[in-house]
């Protein structure tokens, strides 16, 4: 019955496009913050460790979703491809004053940054009544760690509320886990997120999003209201849908998706 097999093969066929549906590396992007969810945080910036097969990892990953894979940080850009050397990923850095996508720059920050220099050197002077806690200066954004200084975690957010009010409207604060960043007011995770899903290779997917800090909380609300999968990593209170309790975690499941492709990735985070 010649008839039957071309319709068991047609059945097959419907099969194979059911199979392709249901692999959700068609569907989605992925957004991917750097410290606290990919890599644990460390006393300070510098000091943080990336896990000797995670670049690899995220190359694949960057492979499995059709190039479709950023990452999205308050580093520099270039920070960032030094840890994950050799590899260039698509990125928002700065909080989103950056964004490179195909290895273009779309967007750079603005260069008048005079006024932050000036109020790096006053935060500096103001600092060493706090041994341990320190400047770190993005040229375009400046952060005050207190990691090392716990104790002066709230003075620290007090000093950096007053040079933000002096610094005027075009800047705002970012508070995050033991420290607090002066940035454009127009950085935004948010921002790159939405800069980057207008790209060719991340156009029509939704989003999925890693972050554990206060800063990710502006890129969360947009994956959600975008119908996108947002997960917080880590204990923090958080709009994202999922948790997963570390970095640990976190790349855990990532080595997964670049193993074998999730078929479901909201199932996966549920389970
Ligand atoms: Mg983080």
């Amino acid at each position: 019955m010649t008839g039957d097999r071309r319709d068991d093969r047609r059945d097959d066929r419907r099969d194979d496009r059911r199979d392709d549906r249901r692999d959700d590396t068609c569907a989605y992007a992925l957004f991917l913050d750097f410290d606290g969810t990919l890599v644990d945080i460390a006393p300070t910036p510098e000091e943080v460790v990336v896990e000797a097969g995670l670049p690899t990892i995220l190359d694949a990953l960057r492979s499995r979703f059709g190039g479709a894979v950023a990452l999205v940080s308050g580093r520099r850009i270039a920070a960032l491809d030094a840890f994950l050397a050799p590899f260039l990923f698509d990125a928002g850095g700065l909080h989103g004053l950056e964004i490179r996508a195909g290895g273009r720059m779309l967007e750079r920050p603005a260069l008048d940054s005079a006024p932050l220099r000036a109020a790096a050197t006053s935060l500096r002077k103001r600092l060493l009544a706090w041994p341990g806690a320190f400047v770190e200066d993005k040229e375009h954004t400046i952060a005050v760690h207190w990691r090392l200084a716990p104790q002066a975690g709230a003075a620290l957010a007090d000093v950096m509320e007053e040079i933000v009010a002096g610094l005027g409207a075009g800047w705002r604060l970012q508070n995050g886990k033991a420290v607090a960043e002066i940035l454009p007011a127009h950085a935004d995770k948010g921002r790159a997120v939405e800069a980057l899903l207008a790209q060719e290779v991340y156009r029509g997917r939704k989003p999925v999003f890693f972050g554990d800090d206060m800063t990710d909380e502006d890129a969360i609300r947009i994956v959600n209201a975008r119908g996108g999968v947002s997960v917080n990593v880590g204990p923090r209170p958080s709009a994202a849908a999922f948790r997963l309790p570390d970095p640990r975690a976190a790349r855990a499941l990532l080595a997964r998706w670049a193993q074998e492709a999730p078929r479901d990735i909201a199932a996966d985070l549920t389970g």
